[in-house]
């Protein structure tokens, strides 16, 4: 019998047909477990929740707004409430002492942005010095480090006193930049150190540390160490004197996972 010109384009039909039913299979049970025992590849296993994600850098739906432009009430300064200047969607530094958020956190994502003087005054850590403080205890340094040179393990987005960055990716005085890390504490067990922290960053998008050891509290001119604290603290911006700025400072507190 000769083909119809129809029965070909059926006959492909069908056979996308049983691909697709075998695509729409949601899981498989029959698949070996993962390492663990718990889970089969491909298998029921919990559904990871679905959170909405902001553009441009904009939080997403789970995270915990710290700073949106409009006022300090989720900080405070040192004694009583938070002073920094606020106006036209950023907060400045303004020689009122540093500042600390009302909650505290263990492991998060943080991303926040920053502007270092529009004009340049000073040089090396003298120049748009700030800095973000995890647990109120490990710097991230904020500074000008845009054609400004300085010790590298203390240049901009460097884990202060013990990690340059891989790479200076900053921008320009005054320009806005980005700070995406994530942290994870540190853990004791009574006074032992069970494991230190670790920082991932990126700095204006580029990769500036990768799964990096925190050797313990940020310190001046001494060698870092550890002192046993808490699951949580705040996270804490430095006043170093010079008006940097701050806006759209956003984290995500990260569970244990599965
Ligand atoms: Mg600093």
């Amino acid at each position: 019998m000769k083909p119809s010109i129809i029965a070909l384009p059926l006959a492909i039909l069908a056979g996308a047909g049983i691909g697709l039913a075998l695509q729409d299979k949601v899981t498989y049970d029959d698949g070996p477990f993962l390492p663990g025992g718990k889970y089969r590849v491909h298998g029921e296993r919990p559904r990871p929740a679905i959170v909405t994600p902001g553009l441009h850098g904009a939080p997403p739906s789970d995270a915990i707004v710290l700073f949106d432009g409009g006022d300090l009430s989720q900080w405070r300064g040192n004694q009583g409430d938070a002073a920094w200047k606020v106006s036209e969607g950023f907060m400045e530094v303004n020689r009122t002492g540093a500042i600390v958020t009302r909650q505290e956190f263990g492991d998060i994502q943080l991303h926040m942005e920053f502007a270092t003087p529009g004009e340049v005054v000073g040089s090396s850590q003298g120049r748009g010095n700030s800095g973000v403080f995890f647990m109120g205890r490990y710097e991230i340094q904020v500074l000008d480090s845009f054609d400004n040179d300085s010790y590298p393990d203390g240049q901009c987005s460097a884990i202060y006193g013990q990690h340059p960055p891989l790479v200076n990716a900053s921008r320009g005085p005054g320009q806005w930049q980005t700070y995406d890390i994530v942290f994870h504490a540190p853990r004791f067990e009574g006074e032992q150190l069970v494991s230190p922290a670790r920082v991932t960053m990126f700095h204006n998008g580029v990769l500036v540390h990768d799964n990096v050891e925190i050797i313990g509290s940020t310190t001046h001119r001494k060698l870092a160490k550890y002192s046993p604290h808490g699951p949580r603290g705040p996270l804490q911006l430095q006043d170093h004197g010079n008006p940097t700025r701050y806006r759209n400072i956003w984290v995500r507190e990260l569970g244990e996972g599965e």
